[in-house]
């Protein structure tokens, strides 16, 4: 994952919190670690699921390193995954959505 496919992927869990989580009490969080220095407003839940993937796809041993919905060594486990494709379908829908 290089640093614009990082801040975009940041970028959509801070979309995804801020429409889906609004009762839920966000803190600031920062990237710095994963090349992308962005500050976002996460929920603590949001806030896990977003390190803990980032973290899983930087220390990928596969070099080059394949789509992680390609790779055969499901590194996340479904309920991670399934989880962090709704939030990148959700955020790219609405990015779409608000661009026209
Ligand atoms: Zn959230």
């Amino acid at each position: 994952m290089n640093e614009k496919e990082a801040r975009t992927f940041i970028t959509f869990f801070s979309i995804y919190c801020e429409n889906k989580h609004l009762e839920k009490e966000k803190k600031s969080v920062t990237f710095k670690n994963f090349g992308a220095n962005k500050e976002i407003f996460l929920c603590e839940e949001c806030e896990l699921l977003a390190t803990s993937t980032l973290l899983n796809r930087i220390s990928c041993p596969k070099n080059p390193k394949p789509s992680c919905r390609k790779c055969p060594d499901n590194c996340h486990g479904p309920d991670v995954k399934s989880k962090v494709r709704k939030v990148m379908m959700y955020s790219s829908l609405r990015r779409l959505l608000k661009k026209t």
